[in-house]
């Protein structure tokens, strides 16, 4: 596990099984259905039990889904959390289509509803690098930039102590630490 400090938060990487962290928050890559589906979606699903699919299903009726870039938060079901925050990433389509922006708009969208929550911890896998075909690399500096520079603002009131980078790939972890160091370093 590397960890590094960026103001009163603790942000750490490290391969692992989302549905296995515990804490409060775990992010999900989902679908603007939020019907669930392949992946890291399936897995927190099949991990977490039908309650959470159930508030899914309540989400959608009341609001018909959830954009790209936006949020939305249920309970967590059996996993060990306390939430689940499913934010809808872009499908890759060559960069031309806001794509970076919409990634960014998940970052910042899940850290504003766990703060809402008073969340003290949050687990975000690497949003839209599977099966929406983000490259691994531009969608690091993305997820990066976008958490950084939200914890690098005035912020007195924050709880949030620790933010997780769960990769699946080895991949995804190398490029997130070497992303972290040279930030440590030119801070
Ligand atoms: P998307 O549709 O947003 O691309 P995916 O679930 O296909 O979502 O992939 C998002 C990322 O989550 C990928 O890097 C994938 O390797 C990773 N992933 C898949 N399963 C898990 C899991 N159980 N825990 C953490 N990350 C996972």
């Amino acid at each position: 596990m590397n960890t590094f400090r960026i103001g009163r938060t603790s942000v750490s990487v490290f391969i692992g099984d989302i549905t296995t962290w515990a804490g409060d928050i775990i992010v999900n890559a989902a679908n603007s259905g939020l019907l669930g589906g392949e992946g890291v979606d399936g897995a927190i699903h099949q991990a977490g039990g039908p309650s959470i699919m159930e508030e899914c299903m309540e989400i959608r009726k009341s609001k018909g889904g959830c954009p790209p870039g936006h949020a939305v938060i249920t309970c967590a079901g059996k996993l060990r959390a306390k939430h689940v925050i499913h934010t809808v990433g872009p499908i890759w389509e060559g960069g031309g289509r806001r794509e970076e922006e919409t990634l960014a708009d998940c970052y910042r969208n899940s850290l504003q509803l766990a703060v809402e929550v008073e969340a003290r911890s949050i687990a975000f896998p690497n949003i839209s690098t599977g099966i929406y075909g983000y490259p691994k690399g531009p969608a690091c500096d993305v997820a990066l930039k976008a958490v950084t520079t939200w914890l690098e603002e005035e912020r007195p009131d924050l709880r949030l102590e620790r933010i997780d980078f769960v990769c699946f790939s080895p991949e995804n972890e190398q490029l997130y630490v070497e992303w972290l160091q040279r930030y440590a370093e030119e801070r």
